[in-house]
């Protein structure tokens, strides 16, 4: 870890970079995460590193649908693992649901040391990709799946999302709960629920918020008047406002 003092303006957001770096060094981590962390670092500045109502309004609905599901799985990349580990493991608790490893770019061996580094912090079931199921819809390596996780899944927890596979998800008829900073992307369009939010603070929020829920008719009325268009509209109407100041 870099030498950053605490009393640094932006020592929260230099711990996080401090986080992805270990990840890189660590191979869990691709290079290219780096890229994919920056740009969410420029769309979090502009919402000025804060949950936002319409991101709490994301979470409501992400935890109905989630405790809902049938059968839920939560997805995991390079980026995710390194920046919020424990918390993947308790939602995956919460929800009785596995964990899937689902990466872009597949250096040697990454599947298995993110693997091996959730297992390390205490997850109790991590599944990998098989050759043996596969999406439809999609070309890229993150068509493997595994057949008893992401396959036959109804609802796919997938934080940091290549737009691509959530077009396939969701032609495969999945439901899509999201956490991406960027509302413009064709993940955050694509998705039935778009948590506009930094991953590290959306997710310890959506655990919480799935401890204090019951499930009943109150449930599926949040998830029935959930509309995820009208909540990119505010996130965007949003950081719109703070660039005319
Ligand atoms: P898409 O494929 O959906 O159009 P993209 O190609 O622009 O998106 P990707 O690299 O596929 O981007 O995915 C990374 C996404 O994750 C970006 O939209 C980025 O803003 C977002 N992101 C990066 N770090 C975080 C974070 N810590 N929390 C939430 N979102 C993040
Ligand atoms: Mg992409």
């Amino acid at each position: 870890m870099s030498d950053v003092p605490k009393s640094h303006p932006r020592y929260l957001s230099l711990t996080l970079r401090d986080r992805i770096v270990s990840g890189v060094e660590q191979g869990i981590t691709s290079i290219h995460g780096l890229i994919a962390h920056g740009r969410g670092e420029a769309f979090d500045y502009l919402i000025e590193e804060k949950t936002q109502p319409f991101a709490l309004a994301a979470i409501r609905a992400a935890a109905s649908m989630l405790c809902l599901a049938e059968h839920p799985v939560i997805s995991v990349n390079g980026n995710v693992a390194a920046l919020v580990p424990e918390h993947l493991i308790e939602l995956g608790q919460l929800l009785k649901a596995p964990l899937e490893i689902n990466i872009f770019h597949t250096e040697a061996g990454r599947e298995r040391k993110i693997q091996d580094y959730l297992l390390k912090h205490g997850a109790s079931e991590v599944l990998m990709p098989t050759t043996e199921a596969q999406l439809s819809y999609i070309d890229s390596n993150r068509r493997f799946v595994h057949p008893d996780g992401i396959l036959k899944a109804d609802v796919v927890f997938v934080p940091l999302e290549d737009g691509d596979r959530c077009e396939a998800l969701r032609k495969m008829g999945k439901e899509v709960v999201t956490v991406d900073l960027n509302p413009m992307s064709r993940t955050a369009k694509q998705a039935s629920v778009t948590i506009v939010d930094n991953v590290v603070r959306a997710l310890p929020l959506l655990c919480k918020e799935i401890k204090v829920i019951s499930v009943d008719s109150v449930t599926q009325t949040i998830i029935t008047q959930y509309s995820n268009e009208a909540v990119l509209q505010e996130a965007l109407q949003h950081i719109s406002r703070g660039v005319d100041g």
